[in-house]
């Protein structure tokens, strides 16, 4: 596990960099639409390459279920030219375009025994916007996590003191908690949980969410400091050291049958278990990181500190 921590914290943050020097030179073409509408950008291509590039090397044998694919990109020379540019920056040797297909498509594993599983940017919408986003990279054993790597390079050290330095790094182990670093590599330390936090995180998009609901739940559990609307699985990050007691995610009523993708919570999720909180679906299951790169068979997502958590469920299961 430790070689595979290794290499993974040493992607994360090459990837991390690429993002932020993207966001510093973007230009117009740089962002475009997939088919679902979503946004995608040279960042979420290049951070895919670096990183699925970093887990192929290291690990020949191992499969990698990631967000993106290369099929766009064989279409859009200009995109293409651009992601190799960066990509270039990062990697040692001659790098083609077709190098970096390659690298990008080695994420297009299916499901199996064990398999890492990878969104290159989580909150491209926040990416955008110069707001918050992560590249979140986890290692699934038998449909369960076992170390998540979190990067937020945008994410204050802490959020309750002005012009906190930016650019944290999330890493769990099962069974060995929940550390941060900096996006530097200094350790800040080891995270928990905390039973005072009083307050709600959920997405920053009103779309992916339901947050009528939310706050009706904040509001029957008395949560009194005003919500946190926080793009991407930094939300995750939040509870786990302690800054949100709870981190709802419920179908937005426009889309009921929306099904959440395993690599938008897999690291989240060990990153709140090993800092002493729970996850689990809005009906209280279990995550499946088993059903397909879509969890079919749970529904929305809650998070918490553990002591609120079976006191959420209730509520929900009263609504
Ligand atoms: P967040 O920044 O927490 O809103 O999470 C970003 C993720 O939301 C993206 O990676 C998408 O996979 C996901 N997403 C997109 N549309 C929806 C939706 N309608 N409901 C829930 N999540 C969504
Ligand atoms: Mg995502």
């Amino acid at each position: 596990m430790n070689s595979k921590k290794q290499i993974a914290i040493e992607a994360v943050l090459k990837a991390g960099e690429l993002c932020q020097q993207v966001q510093d030179e973007m230009v117009s073409t740089d962002a475009i639409q997939k088919s679902d509408r979503s946004p995608v950008t040279v960042a979420d291509f290049g951070s895919q390459a670096l990183i699925c590039k970093a887990i192929g090397d290291a690990f020949p044998a191992d499969t990698i279920i990631a967000e993106e694919d290369a099929q766009s990109l064989k279409h859009n020379t200009t995109l293409l030219d651009r992601v190799t540019d960066y990509v270039k920056r990062f990697v040692k040797g001659e790098v083609q375009n077709q190098n970096v297909c390659e690298w990008i498509d080695r994420g297009s594993g299916e499901i199996e025994e064990s398999f890492w599983t990878l969104d290159p940017i989580d909150g491209t919408k926040g990416f955008l916007r110069r707001d918050q986003y992560a590249i979140a990279l986890a290692w699934i054993v038998e449909g369960e996590v076992q170390l998540g790597v979190l990067g937020c390079p945008n994410l204050p050290h802490r959020l309750d003191v002005t012009n906190s330095e930016r650019g944290c790094l999330f890493i769990a182990v099962r069974g060995e908690g929940t550390t941060i670093y900096t996006t530097k590599g200094t350790l800040l330390g080891e995270i928990s949980v905390s039973e005072n936090a009083s307050r709600l995180a959920e997405s920053f998009e009103s779309t992916h969410g339901d947050s009528n609901t939310h706050t009706k739940i904040a509001n029957e559990l008395g949560l009194n400091k005003p919500p946190l609307q926080i793009d991407s699985q930094a939300k995750y990050g939040i509870v786990a050291r302690g800054e949100a007691s709870l981190y709802i995610r419920l179908p937005n009523p426009a889309y009921p049958d929306y099904r959440e993708c395993i690599w938008d919570h897999a690291a989240g999720l060990i990153i709140v278990e090993e800092a002493g909180g729970k996850v689990t679906d809005a009906n209280g299951k279990k995550l499946n990181f088993l059903s397909g790169r879509r969890m079919t068979e749970n529904r929305g997502v809650v998070a918490t500190n553990g002591t609120l958590h079976e006191q959420v469920l209730s509520i929900l299961s009263s609504m």
